[in-house]
């Protein structure tokens, strides 16, 4: 069976991990496509050429481990307004969303552009202050030394970034189903998403 969920959403509204359960729910694989564009943002600061790495990504640098700091994921941001290195992760996208068993991809432009035809589109998104707030909790709660006036200010200037670049910008799919996390608990998202996936779900059984 083929069924797709595209999930995107500005940073830290909360899409990875109701990507990670809604997969885990209904026993689809699950990409985080965040990841694609961060080990390449990473590569670029090791000094390589962001479209070569675009092009010669392995599975092993999406694996490591080290990929979630800020830094990188404002190196991310950048090297995602680059045409060429978006077009270099597309076909590596769209059949992880074609495999058999069904998949949940997260991302900016997973139904905008990766997977118009996706079986379900949500768009995940909450306050910038809310955002940031979860963003410097998980951040301090892994080391990091940061100050919640950083935080949010990263936060802001990556949405400015990819909701204005001209290439796939973040904006929600048309038919894509809004959740705005600002005011739920974990669970209340959660719940939505999978009564949400499970309709489409129920009408294509
Ligand atoms: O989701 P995550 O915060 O890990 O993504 C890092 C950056 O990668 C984003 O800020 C965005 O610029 C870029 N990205 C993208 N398209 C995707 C996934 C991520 O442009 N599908």
């Amino acid at each position: 069976m083929n069924f797709t969920v595209a999930i995107d959403g500005p940073a830290a509204a909360g899409k990875g991990t109701i990507s990670k359960a809604v997969a885990t729910h209904f026993g689809l694989a699950h990409l985080d496509t965040g990841l694609l564009y961060r080990a390449v943002g990473r590569r670029t600061l090791e000094g390589i050429d962001p479209v070569l790495a675009s092009k010669s990504l392995t599975a092993k640098e999406l694996a490591q481990g080290d990929l979630r700091t800020a830094e990188i994921a404002q190196a991310a941001s950048k090297v995602a307004v680059i045409p060429e290195v978006r077009a270099a992760l597309v076909d590596f996208q769209r059949s992880f969303a074609r495999r058999d068993g069904g998949a949940v991809l997260d991302g900016r432009d997973i139904g905008t552009v990766i997977c118009p035809d996706a079986d379900v589109k949500l768009f995940v998104t909450a306050s910038p202050e809310v955002r940031a707030e979860r963003r410097y909790l998980e951040l301090v709660g892994n080391g990091a030394d940061v100050t919640r006036a950083q935080v949010l200010a990263d936060v802001r200037e990556r949405d400015a970034r990819d909701m204005q670049r001209s290439e796939a910008p973040l904006k929600p799919a048309d038919g894509a189903i809004l959740l705005d996390t600002s005011d739920l608990s974990i669970d209340e998202a959660l719940s939505r998403a999978i009564l949400v996936v499970k309709r489409e779900l129920d009408l294509k059984s």
